[in-house]
């Protein structure tokens, strides 16, 4: 009957339909399929594997490895769904410990793309070649048979993948450019290659003679990170390595090549494998990323590399095998002992610039009745701490000689002057200009002081209000120390200047002092100078002049508030002519004017009361925070207190930093123990170094 027959096609329509939609849940882009064929080369033992691309994949994508090959028996069915040779019952998925398993990701591949096969046993005499589409075998050419055909070929597989996503032209408008899709291809080898450094890789695109990525195998994890991403790299790399295979609940083992702090670079760049398939966890990131904050400077980040070996039964099974984020048993708990052990190998490396070992001060409240006489007795609340001065003598020993004057010599005095500038900076301000508190009717307003009170750790702000600075460590890592009583700290004051700058940000909200440009610079032209700079936004594939325009009007549209609230004046030219004055004397970096004004457009959230204020005035802050990361590319000389080669613009920032910014922070900073817990190290205690020195 006429109707059984179009219901039939109907359906078959649907079912190629459906399986189109499933593939390209599994395969979103050209490296997504190759990431499912390398890990089929890898299982199949391969010991060498090309890729060669044309247009990014999306053209051609082929793959060629020396693995154990197809038996041509196993062709007719090798792309239909739910066929592997990896799992043969339910039972077997946890035991499973090799990459894909569940026999989709060819069929999705020949769903979305024309599929061929060259394969090879070490049995057979010849190789066989076939193509598939939707599944299943199909003639080359009209006409011909669907059968495998007997060819010449090497032993192994070759995989052929063109013209990916031909049939859905949605997806396809999707991707953005073939070059980016290169580079996605590049990076995935990449890791691959670094995970599997005794296995030699190399990728290019068709036509190319030289291959982008290429390594020799027979190599190490180490070698191979140096290879592909640098030797300079591979010279501040630490190893950790954790074997918690006796753990009863979920035995675990890892290994990592972490950076040290002298590897500064822009991106955190992070290779994951779990049971040796790259995936992502957003968990680990975060723990990997927190570790860092305390050690590197803002926007400076780590490469780690990290490699988890769990039982197979402990990875969560549901989690689609192709989804790159994976859960696992006792996530929180292994993450948070993978991020303990990396973050104890960093201090252990003891490099110049790592100071993390970190005694909190929590609890430890000194005695404030008499600040400046430092042979009296201290009372410590803290257990840990001893007594640390004798009772009766008047005598002071050295030991317990503290700074107690501004007068005291810094660390910038040991260091000769020569610029005669410098010379009228040299008297140090004594006594702040006060900052007066706003009178604010806005409810967000006085929540979000209320909150800033709320946050006050009391130990902190007493280190604060009594210490005695005594000077920049590294200005590039933004590294101060202070001293209070017989303690030394180093302090991130870059870090604390944020959150100093958003409290008087906040302080005096509405009315605030300000600085007048002159000549006014144009809005929209200093918009377009960030947006141009920004890598972010050109990989957006939005035209400059356009962000910058949106960003701009965002702006325009709020002119009025923008000057009665946080004193920005931007007039009907728009010319912004007042930016506003936080701190008196202090004068933000212009150079990142343009910055700050772009930040503005997607950083505040414009459509809250409260989040507006409370994100515009951080925004404020970052752009006042001292960040004198002048040169990104770090001297090798490995001299970190260095400074011989200081610039106006830098003497004048560390001055500004000692003479305005400390001075105010102590009279007016409500520090929060989080910073505390992230920013500040105890580094020594004056006792304890002499105890040590007296051995010598
Ligand atoms: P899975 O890898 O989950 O088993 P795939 O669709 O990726 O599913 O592959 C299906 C099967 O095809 C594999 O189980 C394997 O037997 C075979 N196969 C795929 N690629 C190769 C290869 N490069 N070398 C040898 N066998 C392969
Ligand atoms: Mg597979």
């Amino acid at each position: 009957m006429s109707t059984d027959i179009q219901t039939a096609v109907i359906k078959r329509l649907e079912e190629s339909l459906i399986n189109r939609i499933a593939a390209g849940e599994i395969i979103h882009r050209p490296s997504s399929a190759l990431k499912e064929l390398l890990e089929n080369a890898l299982d199949a033992g391969a010991t060498s594997i090309k890729i060669t691309a044309k247009d990014g994949g999306l053209k051609l994508l082929q793959i060629q490895d020396n693995g154990s090959g197809i038996r041509k028996a196993d062709l007719p069915i090798l792309c239909e769904r739910f066929t592997t040779s990896k799992l043969t019952a339910f039972e077997d998925l946890s035991a499973l410990t090799t990459y894909g398993f569940r026999g989709e990701a060819l069929a999705s591949i020949s769903h979305v793309a024309h599929l061929s096969v060259v394969t090879k046993t070490r049995t057979d005499s010849c190789a066989w070649r076939a193509c598939y589409a939707d599944g299943v075998l199909v003639p080359p050419k009209p006409g011909l048979t669907a059968d495998p055909k007997p060819c010449a070929g090497n032993d192994g597989t070759l995989l052929t993948v063109e013209d990916l996503f031909y049939n859905t032209p949605t997806r396809l408008a999707a991707l953005r450019s073939s070059s980016d899709e290169y580079k996605r291809i590049l990076d995935v080898v990449t890791q691959y290659a670094v995970h599997n450094p005794t296995i030699s890789f190399q990728c290019k695109k068709v036509g190319q003679a030289q291959s982008d990525v290429s390594t020799p195998g027979g190599s190490t994890v180490h070698q191979a990170i140096g290879l592909l991403y640098g030797s300079s790299l591979s010279k501040d790399l630490v190893h950790v390595a954790i074997d918690k295979q006796k753990e009863k609940e979920t035995p675990w083992t890892a290994e990592a090549y972490i950076s040290n702090p002298n590897h500064q670079s822009k991106r955190f760049t992070f290779l994951l494998f779990i049971n040796h398939r790259l995936v992502d966890s957003l968990r680990m990131k975060r723990a990997i990323e927190a570790v860092y904050t305390g050690i590197l400077p803002k926007g400076a980040s780590p490469f780690v590399y990290l490699s988890l070996l769990l039982d197979p039964k402990d990875v969560d099974p549901n989690v689609h095998p192709t989804k790159r984020e994976v859960h696992f048993l006792n996530e929180e708990a292994i993450t948070q002992t993978i991020a303990d052990y990396m973050q104890t190998s960093l201090t252990k490396e003891g490099t110049s610039r790592t100071f993390q070992t970190q005694t909190l001060l929590t609890g430890g409240t000194l005695d404030t009745s008499t600040p400046q006489r430092p042979s009296k007795r201290r009372k410590l609340d803290d257990e840990n701490e001893e007594e640390i001065a004798p009772e009766a003598p008047r005598k002071v020993y050295s030991q317990y000689k503290v700074r107690t004057s501004l007068q005291d010599r810094t660390l910038d005095s040991w260091i000769p002057v020569t610029q005669n500038e410098s010379s009228e900076n040299a008297q140090p301000v004594t006594h702040v200009k006060e900052i007066k508190e706003s009178e604010c009717s806005l409810t967000s307003v006085g929540e979000l002081r209320a909150e800033v009170l709320d946050n006050r750790h009391r130990g902190f702000a007493e280190i604060l209000e009594k210490h005695i600075f005594v000077g920049i460590a590294d200005c590039k890592l933004c590294l101060s120390l202070l001293q209070c009583d017989t303690k030394l700290y180093l302090v991130n004051h870059a870090a604390l200047a944020e959150e100093f700058f958003y409290q008087i940000g906040l302080r005096q909200f509405g009315n605030m002092h300000k600085i007048k440009l002159e000549p006014a610079p144009p809005l929209r032209e200093l918009i377009k100078l960030a947006v141009a700079a920004d890598p972010e936004f050109s990989e957006s594939g939005m035209a400059i002049d356009e962000g910058a325009d949106t960003i701009a009007q965002i702006l325009v549209d709020r002119a009025e508030m923008l000057e009665e609230y946080f004193a920005i004046k931007i007039d009907d030219k728009g010319l912004v002519q007042e930016i506003p004055m936080l701190l008196r004397d202090y004068k933000p970096n212009l150079d990142k004017l343009p910055l700050f004004l772009m930040r503005l457009g997607p950083q505040v959230q414009w459509d809250s009361e409260k989040g507006c204020m409370s994100s515009f005035l951080r925004e404020l802050a970052y752009f006042y925070t001292p960040d004198t990361q002048r040169s990104p590319s770090r001297d090798d000389s490995g001299d970190s207190g260095g400074d011989s080669g200081m610039d106006g613009a830098e003497k004048a920032a560390r001055w500004q930093i000692q003479h305005i910014l400390f001075p105010a922070m102590r009279k007016y900073f409500v520090p929060p123990k989080s910073l505390l817990d992230r920013e500040v190290v105890q580094i020594a205690n004056l006792p304890d170094l002499y105890r040590v020195f007296e051995r010598c």
